[in-house]
């Protein structure tokens, strides 16, 4: 009874012109395959420069994706050059804002208690944090896919309430952008140990409800593996969600 969650992380790519042409294609081509609105939740993670752009394109076609941030400032306002609050988000109809993406982690430093906070400061202002955590191949060859990715999102749910609306992904840092993404075994077996953190920190209730995203690789030749496990909820796409076509197909993955 979770609806499945396709999020195309869009990262530094495509500019607030390229960001408008993409949706409106990405919106026509899924429209005209029939694709069922509803079936599938659709979201994009443009870059900030592009948010109130494609907010204003969303809302004037009724265009049925939801929009997130890839970042998010811990602070709600003041002296930090460069930051953006949760507020400027919330302003733009912002749902989801991504946050301790392995990228984040390892160009700027971002540790688990960073990641704590910002997810604090995603809940304060009524956006879900979509938690990125995973391991990468030194972690893997040491301790195993699961330990870094458990420990990280033990953290990051700390003193979040029962009732917070949350999204955690795994992304494997060894999968990211190298073509080499899990096998849909690997990802149910680190999915299940996370969806079962949520149940220890959160409640049972929480675990049902929460969605476990898989991310690294991802494509249309291999997303409907992923989705045929019972605790992969969706997709976080990088590489192949600046395709149209090929994001439109992750999209519309039959199991
Ligand atoms: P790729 O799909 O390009 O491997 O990137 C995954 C990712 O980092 C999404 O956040």
């Amino acid at each position: 009874n979770r609806t499945p969650l396709i999020a195309g992380n869009w990262k530094m790519n495509l500019d607030h012109l390229q960001a408008v042409a993409f949706v409106q294609k990405l919106h026509w081509t899924l429209k005209e395959a029939k694709h069922e609105a509803g079936s599938v939740e659709v979201a994009v993670f443009p870059p900030f420069t592009d948010l109130r752009t494609v907010q204003t394109l969303l809302d004037a076609d009724k265009i049925d994706f939801a929009l997130g941030g890839q970042d998010l400032s811990a602070h709600d306002s003041g002296a930090y050059t460069g930051e953006i609050s949760g507020q400027f988000l919330a302003k733009l109809d912002a749902k989801y804002v991504i946050i301790g993406h392995s990228e984040r982690r390892q160009f700027h430093n971002e540790t688990d208690e960073v990641v704590a906070a910002k997810t604090q400061a995603a809940l304060r202002h009524g956006l879900a944090p979509v938690i990125c955590v995973g391991e990468t191949s030194e972690d893997l060859e040491k301790f195993g896919a699961s330990a870094v990715p458990v420990g990280q999102l033990e953290v990051a749910l700390e003193g979040v309430a029962a009732d917070a609306d949350i999204v955690v992904a795994y992304e494997p840092v060894w999968a990211i952008g190298s073509g080499q993404a899990a096998t849909p075994d690997q990802a149910q077996e680190v999915c299940a140990k996370l969806r079962a953190v949520v149940a220890d920190k959160l409640g049972a209730d929480a675990a049902a409800r929460t969605r476990v995203l898989y991310g690294g690789s991802v494509k249309s030749g291999n997303i409907a593996g992923f989705m045929r496990e019972p605790d992969v909820d969706g997709a976080l796409v990088g590489g192949a969600s600046l395709v149209v076509d090929e994001f439109a197909a992750i999209v519309r993955f039959q199991k």
